[in-house]
């Protein structure tokens, strides 16, 4: 029998998911990752995941057919990594690295961009499977869109589309990784809701801290949620009136917060969004879980065997 492996790097995690064929899982794994480290230490970081991945797949006697790795950034056509700002990674050949660093393991290893393949996964195993027009938005430190229209992912000239967290809010706002100012992820991302840039082992912690705060109706956390939101629903916005999707899944740490993100983010929809009464569009929580990007990884392994350009 065959797998198909994803895996996401983001800001203080990497995870990896294994899948069969029928897109099963096999695997689900996380360990702590220190984006402070260089791109080329990280690669050896990577490829220790891989192999151990891979290890376990050949124990079930399981051929890997392919990897796909997300990355928080701008990765281009022909795989490498430009830009990923909360990494502090650029120009990095990321796929020829771990290629080198694995020693030609014997199956294909793309590189994408995180919000692009946690799109696909949404496409191929979330709650919205069926919408032809979905937008998968990233709740991290950083806030990206993974665009699905006619039911294709859309990445544009260079693949950089979906670069919704730089578009600027406010040009007097706070100062974003990208070098510019007031960009939606520094207003609605986890930086914003935290009140600064957290340490990356914090995050998981902190979010959860807010989660409590809120149900308990702490005036200052709430007041937090709802700006956030505010934002947020500016951003969603905008996408709705230049792709005018189905649905807009939130995904990350916006999940558990989603319950009270969501009433602002509305209230901006219903003065911002210009067919709002024809409909609008839906704005959900993910039901994937926060290895979403990397399923999507597996999903884009599974996508290139049903195209035939991976045996089966
Ligand atoms: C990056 C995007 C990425 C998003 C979510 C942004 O800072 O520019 O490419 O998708 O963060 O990780
Ligand atoms: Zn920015």
């Amino acid at each position: 029998p065959y797998a198909a492996i994803g895996m996401e790097i983001n800001v203080g995690y990497i995870t990896a998911v294994a899948v069969d064929l029928a897109g099963e899982r096999l695997l689900s794994w996380r360990r702590s990752f220190d984006s402070a480290e260089p791109a080329g230490q990280g690669v050896a970081t990577v490829a220790a995941v891989v192999r151990r991945v891979v290890n376990r797949m050949a124990k079930q006697e399981r051929q890997v057919l392919g990897l796909s790795v997300a990355v928080p950034g701008l990765v281009d056509t022909a795989g490498s990594v430009r830009f990923a700002p909360n990494l502090g990674w650029r120009d990095a050949d990321l796929s020829g690295d771990l290629a080198k660093a694995l020693r030609d393991p014997g199956f294909t290893i793309q590189v994408d961009n995180d919000a692009n393949l946690a799109a696909l996964a949404e496409q191929r195993f979330g709650a919205h499977s069926g919408a032809s027009d979905l937008i998968y938005l990233t709740g991290e430190i950083g806030v990206g869109a993974g665009i699905i229209l006619d039911g294709r992912l859309r990445r544009g000239r260079l693949g950089f589309s979906g670069e919704i967290g730089h578009v600027q809010l406010d040009p007097d706002g706070p100062e974003c990784h990208c070098g510019r100012r007031g960009c939606l992820e520094v207003m609605a991302g986890l930086g914003a809701v935290l009140g600064r840039d957290p340490s990356p082992a914090e995050i998981q912690v902190e979010i959860e801290e807010s989660v409590r705060l809120a149900r308990a109706g702490d005036p200052a956390t709430l007041a937090t949620l709802e700006s956030v939101g505010r934002s947020l629903g500016q951003g969603v916005s905008i996408l709705a009136n230049l792709l005018n999707p189905e649905v807009v899944i939130l995904g990350g740490y916006y999940v558990p917060l989603t319950p009270w993100l969501l009433p602002a983010v509305q209230d901006e929809m219903a003065d911002r969004v210009i067919a709002a009464e024809a409909g609008g569009c839906q704005v959900v929580a993910s039901t994937l879980g926060h290895d979403a990007a990397a399923l999507g990884g597996a999903a884009r392994v599974l996508d290139s065997i049903d195209s035939g350009r991976l045996p089966r």
